[in-house]
């Protein structure tokens, strides 16, 4: 499979879409065209597991540059955490994809981009090129992302994990694994917004001759091998379903920079049988009108009690666009928008407890409660919808009780997550100011 920029027809190999990943001309990696799939998921019983699939799967799509070794040992290195399929009844499933390191189903995209990029290098050390075989990844991150990402590159061969935060608390992170003491991770805090850290690895990115030095590439969204990881999830639903599917098979997906939407898109692509996704948007929802033909217009930044969705101005717009220019026509039937306001997002936390005994964080909840209006609307609706938990009920404990009068119970993992680290350098937001802390730690 080859990648192309959404602005240039030029191809690259997985490979250097990966550790080069901000395309020269401007633009966002694209599949430039996929594969058929349906040969492994059509086929694939419902005993296999993920490490099964994602090893079977892998290899097919990244043909000449993962063999199916390479593969089997990204898939077990990676995957020491996989989704869980629970049926809720006959129209409505959930897939949970909150059982990862950090709590995100975003840690599946970060975790597999680590390992396939271990295993790619390490295949390079023949080469003589000076950065053959070894890269640095830069990334911005807020939350609990940069835990994600410190997590999945720690001790990986030949990487450098360089870890870009905003102003405020830095949360998570293990000392031990910093470059001082022998690990292979640099955080380093910008006086600034997130904003201001983006921009900045975008300039980082942008001049050439350091990247190269350092062969720089980025572990945030742009990658593209953060995305195509995402569609192994989708074919793990359809398999673990299949068996039980008699009409049509819809996913609600928790939307924001839509990157997950994006993935599920690529699955179906590749042939997996599905008939639609609702692109389940809380009051941030732009979207909506661009799926009506509009231009897209990003709108006022809405603050919500789903704050991962509180996206106005997507990155991930231009990948979304590469799929409505090629068939407007076929993608309004294939996404349908749907927006949840924060008084049903809370309403849908207590139908699930209440009516299915689980307990949804409030992104999940907004996917949830648009599968309902779906599965329950005047029309009738003869099929499945299968809702995307994307975050987990631990980390919005405050939320939940209001919604469930449920204390949730909280996994030992994520009170390492709540502690305050020190950055090891802070700078002003200036590129030279980052090059130079780079420059001193290695
Ligand atoms: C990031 C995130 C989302 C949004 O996913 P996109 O791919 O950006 O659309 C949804 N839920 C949770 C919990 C998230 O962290």
């Amino acid at each position: 499979m080859q990648f192309k920029s959404t602005r240039s027809d030029t191809l690259v190999s997985f490979k250097d879409a990966i550790l080069n990943c901000l395309p020269e001309g401007g633009g966002l990696y694209v599949p430039d065209s996929v594969l058929d799939m349906r040969q492994y998921i059509l086929y694939m019983d419902s005993g296999t597991t993920y490490p099964e699939l994602v090893a079977t799967v892998a290899p097919a799509l990244l043909q000449g540059e993962l063999n199916p070794f390479s593969a089997d040992r990204v898939a077990e290195s990676t995957f020491d955490f996989e989704p869980q399929l629970r049926q809720l009844d006959d129209t409505l499933s959930v897939l949970t994809l909150c059982n990862g390191p950090t709590g995100v189903f975003k840690d599946y995209g970060i975790a597999f981009l680590a390992a396939v990029m271990e295993e790619l290098l390490q295949n390079d050390k023949n080469d003589r090129r000076s950065s053959a075989g070894r890269a640095m990844i830069l990334s911005a991150a807020r939350g609990d992302t940069g835990v994600s990402i410190a997590h999945a590159f720690s001790g990986r061969k030949g990487m450098t994990s360089v870890i870009i935060y905003p102003s405020g608390p830095v949360r998570g992170l293990d000392p031990a694994s910093y470059v001082t003491n022998g690990g292979n991770v640099i955080s380093i805090q910008i006086k600034g917004t997130f904003d201001d850290c983006q921009r900045l690895i975008l300039e980082a990115l942008n001049d050439r001759p350091f990247a190269a030095r350092y062969g720089i590439t980025s572990g945030n969204a742009i990658n593209p091998g953060r995305l195509l990881p995402q569609v192994f999830y989708y074919f793990y639903a359809f398999i673990k379903l299949k068996k039980i599917l008699t009409g049509e098979l819809v996913f609600s997906v928790p939307t924001g920079n839509f990157g997950n939407l994006i993935a599920g898109l690529y699955a179906w692509k590749m042939g997996m049988p599905v008939n639609g996704f609702i692109a389940a948007m809380n009051a941030n929802n732009a979207f909506g009108d661009y799926i009506k033909g509009e231009a897209f217009k990003p709108g006022k930044l809405i603050r919500t009690n789903s704050p991962a969705l509180d996206v106005s101005a997507p990155s991930n717009y231009e990948r979304l666009a590469s799929f409505y220019a090629e068939a407007p026509a076929v993608m309004r039937h294939m996404v349908y928008p749907d927006t949840i306001d924060d008084r049903t997002t809370l309403a849908a936390m207590e139908t699930a407890w209440k009516k299915y005994g689980i307990l949804l964080d409030p992104h999940s909840a907004v996917a949830f409660a648009a599968a309902r209006r779906l599965t329950r609307g005047a029309g009738g609706f003869n099929g499945h919808v299968v809702v995307l938990a994307t975050g987990h009920p631990a980390k919005h404990t405050e939320l939940v009780s209001r919604a469930t009068g449920q204390q949730v119970p909280i996994p030992k993992k994520f009170t390492k997550l709540w502690k305050k680290t020190d950055p090891m350098a802070t700078i002003s937001p200036q590129l030279d100011a980052l090059e130079g802390a780079i420059a001193s730690c290695c």
